[in-house]
């Protein structure tokens, strides 16, 4: 689909492919690691085509000859993309894999091979994938897409290549929204640091209303002090049976919206820390809301805030490990309601 040229930033993750590719002698796997929407997938795609392009420039696809258009038109047969299959990669499809590759590429010199979310494959199907990577079929490349290549059997890290995706700079992210979505400035740099430096993730809440859902999400936190405990029960409650619909429900991240949620709300008091300890402004995730950061952070004191970072990380572990949903919530908004309520004393 893309260019090594047309990705942006990972400039080290491409930069090594290019030097990979000029000197014509590619390792037969790799682990592309990071977080979901970084460019994990393009880069594979890129280097498949500067792999089979028939007239490359400076080790990159010249995007015009055959198989380059057959990789933009998403339709060269040597490109296989391998999914999980429910939660997992399961050995039947490892086996349905292996047959496929034991025919020879058809329409270029190699054939790359994609498995996505590597990490779900199951024993059964590492265990009969690192059989395939010990005897590589000629011309094959496999790219192991992980989160973490922690996550990984050793035994399959050790025969990879890795490389490391950085989530991007806020700047590069804003700057292509603006430029390819039509997005002001100001929305487009809230998205870009809502994201975590995640392009994907901030494309997906740019279609999703997620502005106006964040808005809701921190009107509740900063209104907690002030609701009852039935009200505060309610909100809970209503936020942990999903009415929220999730921003990243795509083939990476199986998130709730719970967990969108929680992830706002660590944002929210780590930039109460932030105009708390009289830092840059820039630095902030919700600049839109300094007005309300500045009053609310007053009325707390700084070991609260941390200890709402905590309970708040906790709850995000919980809820990852399937933990119940709306005992995570209810138990979360009560501890973050009396660390709001436990205000600093004035003397006025
Ligand atoms: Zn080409």
């Amino acid at each position: 689909m893309l260019t090594f040229s047309q990705i942006i930033g990972q400039e080290k993750a491409k930069g090594f492919l290019k030097k990979v590719l000029a000197r014509d002698k590619t390792p037969h796997a790799y682990i592309f690691s990071g977080i979901y929407g970084i460019g994990k997938t393009s880069t594979a795609m890129a280097l498949s085509m500067a792999l089979n392009c028939l007239s490359p420039v400076n080790s990159d696809a010249c995007g015009e000859c055959r198989p380059c258009r057959q990789m933009k038109g998403g339709n060269f047969p040597d490109f296989i993309s391998l999914l999980p299959d429910g939660q997992n990669i399961k050995i039947d499809q490892i086996r349905e894999l292996n047959r496929q590759l034991s025919f020879a590429p058809v329409a270029g010199k190699y054939r790359v091979c994609v498995l996505h979310q590597s990490e779900a494959m199951t024993s059964e199907a590492a265990n009969s994938f690192l059989k395939t990577l010990e005897e590589p079929p000629s011309g094959t490349i496999f790219i192991l897409k992980a989160s973490e290549s922690l996550n990984l059997l050793p035994t399959i890290v050790s025969r990879c290549q890795r490389i490391n995706f950085q989530p991007l700079p806020v700047q590069e992210i804003t700057a292509w929204l603006v430029k390819e979505r039509g997005l002001n400035e100001e929305t487009a740099m809230i998205l870009a640091k809502t994201s975590g430096g995640s392009l994907g993730l901030a494309i997906k809440m740019s279609e999703n209303d997620f502005l106006d859902k964040r808005q809701k999400w921190l009107l509740s936190l900063i209104n907690l002090p002030a609701m009852s405990g039935d009200e505060a029960f309610e909100m809970a409650l209503e936020y942990a049976t999903g009415k929220a619909k999730s921003a990243k429900n795509s083939s990476d991240g199986e998130e709730t919206g719970v967990l969108d949620i929680l992830g706002v709300w660590q944002n929210w008091y780590r930039d109460l820390l932030l105009v708390k300890d009289d830092c840059r402004t820039d630095l902030l995730i919700n600049p839109d809301f300094q007005y309300d950061l500045k009053n609310t952070s007053k009325n707390y004191k700084m070991t609260n805030l941390i200890k709402a970072m905590m309970k708040i990380d906790q709850a995000q572990t919980d809820i990852i490990r399937m933990r119940n949903s709306k005992i995570v919530m209810e138990y979360t908004v009560i501890c973050l309601r009396n660390l709001a309520l436990d205000k600093i004393q004035t003397t006025s």
